[in-house]
């Protein structure tokens, strides 16, 4: 029987692992598919506090990683594929069918944003291609980029990224945006963006050069192919939380969200942090912090069960 299990690697699960750990309470982590998370997936990351220098996605994850170790955490590779919160113990079976009771369980599974699903997009990913202008955005000064997207989050990373690059242009599927009149409002004035409406994106250059070059675009009303000479392609399209395996145990919110006060989730037990109950900021440094509260949330949880 574990104390506590802990469900993904990014740096909320890293966070609660070493705070777990370092309570002596052995905690296990499920690495999921993607050891390291959303963050391995990024360049650089300059606004993670202590980094001055800045430092590489993957590397902060391995650096979390070892310290999480050094404490005793052992790591599972493996994705969580079933968990059994109706009764305590809980069950966390993988999908290797190796299986975990545990007197308590926390849920940093994270989000995942979506992609257009080109493959030149995947090929590209972290080479110009990103879904974080906050993450990315400063390393592309005085060029041209896109955004993908005509929802909230496409006209907060168009506005933003208007900071740096020397033009933005917003690409949009419709001819009219989802995003509230404000937002839209707001990116619709800046005279660093230009819209591009009712258009796709075909195809990202330049896979033999291994950075982003241009887009190939298709007017989805006229079929007229055209490109468009960009360096960074954002894609602002949505995120989708992994919650997926929790639904029906776990209250979540109408967009997936797992619904958690100070990490408490709606099971007794049972406590969430990071991305995958955070719609709103998504940061490393937001996520890290989510994942030491929930270790600190089982902690008492624990002393108060006297186990
Ligand atoms: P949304 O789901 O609101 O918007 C996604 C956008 O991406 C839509 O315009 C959609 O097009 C487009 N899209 C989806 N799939 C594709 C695809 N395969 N190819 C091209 N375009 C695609 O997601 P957001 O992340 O923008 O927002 C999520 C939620 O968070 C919303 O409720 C939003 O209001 C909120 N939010 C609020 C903010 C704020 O208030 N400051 C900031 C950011 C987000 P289509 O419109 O045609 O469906």
């Amino acid at each position: 029987m574990e104390k506590v299990v802990i469900l993904g690697t990014g740096p909320a699960g890293y966070t609660a692992a070493v705070y777990a750990a370092r309570a002596n309470l052995s905690p296990v982590v499920v690495e999921g598919n993607q050891p390291g998370g959303q963050l391995t997936t990024t360049t650089e990351i300059e606004n993670y506090p202590g980094f001055p220098e800045a430092i590489s996605g993957f590397e902060l994850m391995e650096r979390m990683k070892q310290q999480a170790a050094r404490f005793g955490t052992r790591f599972v590779s493996g994705l969580a594929a079933a968990v059994d919160l109706s009764r305590q113990p809980f069950k966390v079976t993988l999908d290797s069918g190796e299986s975990f009771e545990t007197l308590t369980l926390i849920v940093a599974t994270g989000a995942s944003a979506q992609y257009m699903g080109i493959e030149s997009e995947q090929k590209l990913m972290g080479r110009g291609v990103s879904a974080c202008a906050t993450c990315d955005g400063a390393f592309y000064k005085n060029v041209p980029v896109a955004v993908v997207g005509g929802g909230d989050t496409a006209m907060e990373e168009a506005l933003f990224l208007t900071r740096f690059a020397s033009k933005v242009h917003l690409i949009h599927r419709r001819d009219e945006f989802r995003a509230s009149k404000i937002m839209a409002d707001r990116a619709l004035g800046n005279p660093k963006i230009e819209v591009i409406w009712n258009t796709v994106v075909q195809e990202v250059r330049d896979v033999a050069q291994n950075k982003v070059t241009g887009l190939q675009l298709r007017n989805v009303k006229t079929n007229a192919v055209s490109e468009l000479a960009v360096n960074g392609l954002f894609l602002a399209i949505g995120h989708r939380p992994n919650t997926k395996i929790f639904k029906g145990q776990l209250e979540l919110d109408e967009r997936g969200y797992i619904v958690a006060r100070n990490t408490l989730t709606s099971v007794e037990g049972v406590f969430a942090a990071g991305d995958v109950q955070d719609p709103d900021y998504r940061q490393a440094v937001t996520a890290a912090g989510t994942g030491c509260a929930a270790s600190l949330e089982v902690e008492r949880y624990l002393e108060r069960r006297g186990e």
